[in-house]
């Protein structure tokens, strides 16, 4: 069989060198006598794994000092609810820029805790362009700016970090985290789900400014309370313990690959080369502006609804998986993370264009 390339948003294609060492290790880890599932999470084994995951992070992300690292559980989602819960502050309302499904979701679970001022929305050009930070509605008074850095739905991504006008800026990365450079030190937090460019499903990475935690009521459980779990580093209660591990060799394999700085030049090679065969096409489109255009989501809609089911069954039989578009929009969707190789790109864009051929 010839290979096999998984183009599924999330849980995601991870790299098969990491899928390999976890298999070696699997019954031992170095020389432990234990499986890194069997460790106690406050032994020294699984101490080392923690710290190196931690250290890693902050060197390929360059973290400053002055922000706590959590690695938490519940997913993005449960962020949704922690953020307002954790950082509010005594403030009664919060700044959020609506671009695509995850941001409405954000929203609506923000709702809960606090006034949502939703600052911009690109709703009326059904979330394919980024509103002009220069016209967000911004009140000076909100606990915090939030925005989805790339909506894995929509696939629109931003390329460059707004300006907040002073807010702390909250960004959901998830589904872009460790794929370009950015400053950290322009954020408040910053969050992601591990199951697209960092591991498997499982932790939720919480980046967060020192003086933002600390002061949220008594009525967040202290498993949620980002200043418990940073006291606690994020070990108040079990944490997924082999997860951390398989995210640690995630993160070891792109600061082999050169971090992000050439990871990012990877994929902008890899993005260009499959805008490039939709736009040249007249089978295939991409709705998105082509300014905020997302490096790792690329939807694409065929001119022929009817070809879709034969588009999907003729990609499968070339080794090309998971291409159906999210239920909510429809088409077709690749998600080409971290750790889909060029050569994966490359394959899908010729079976894209022997398919226009061939229909
Ligand atoms: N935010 C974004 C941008 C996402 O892509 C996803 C998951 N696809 C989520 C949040 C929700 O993540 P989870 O399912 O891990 O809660």
């Amino acid at each position: 069989m010839s290979r096999i390339y998984n183009f599924s948003a999330g849980p995601s294609a991870l790299p098969e060198p990491v899928l390999r060492q976890a298999q070696e290790e699997l019954m031992e880890w170095r020389d432990s006598g234990m499986s890194v599932m069997e460790m106690s999470h406050r032994g020294r084994f699984f101490s080392l794994i923690a710290e190196e995951l931690e250290n890693d992070l902050r060197t390929l992300l360059a973290i400053p000092d002055n922000y706590k690292v959590l690695f938490m559980q519940g997913g993005a989602t449960a962020q949704f609810s922690f953020i307002p819960q954790n950082i509010l502050n005594g403030r009664t309302r919060a700044c959020y820029v609506n671009t695509g499904a995850w941001s409405e979701k954000a929203i609506q679970d923000a709702k809960n805790y606090c006034e949502v001022i939703v600052s911009a929305s690109s709703e009326a050009s059904k979330f394919t362009n980024i509103p002009d930070p220069s016209d967000w509605v911004l009140d000076e008074q909100a606990a915090y700016l939030h925005y989805t850095a790339n909506e894995t739905i929509h696939g629109v991504e931003f390329s460059d970090i707004p300006d907040s006008v002073g807010l702390p800026l909250v960004s959901d990365m998830s589904s872009n985290i460790l794929s370009r450079k950015f400053d950290l030190s322009r954020f408040g937090l910053v969050y992601a789900g591990t199951q697209k460019n960092m591991g498997p499903a499982g932790v939720t990475v919480v980046i967060v400014r020192d003086d933002l935690i600390g002061k949220s009521g008594k009525q967040t459980p202290p498993v949620f309370n980002y200043a418990d779990q940073a006291k606690n580093h994020s070990m108040l209660n079990t944490p997924a313990t082999y997860n951390w591990y398989l995210v640690g060799l995630v993160l070891k394999w792109l600061l082999k690959q050169g971090g992000v700085d050439a990871i990012e030049q990877r994929n902008m090679a890899k993005a260009e080369l499959l805008y490039q065969t939709i736009d040249q096409s007249s089978l295939y489109r991409n709705p998105v502006d082509p300014s905020c255009r997302s490096r790792m989501n690329v939807p694409f809609i065929l001119a022929d609804q009817n070809l879709d089911k034969p588009f999907l069954a003729a990609a499968e039989a070339n080794g090309l998986f998971e291409l159906k578009g999210h239920r909510s929009v429809g088409g077709m969707r690749a998600s080409i993370y971290n750790a889909m190789p060029e050569e994966g790109v490359r394959a899908l864009c010729d079976f894209m264009a022997e398919f226009e051929r061939t229909h």
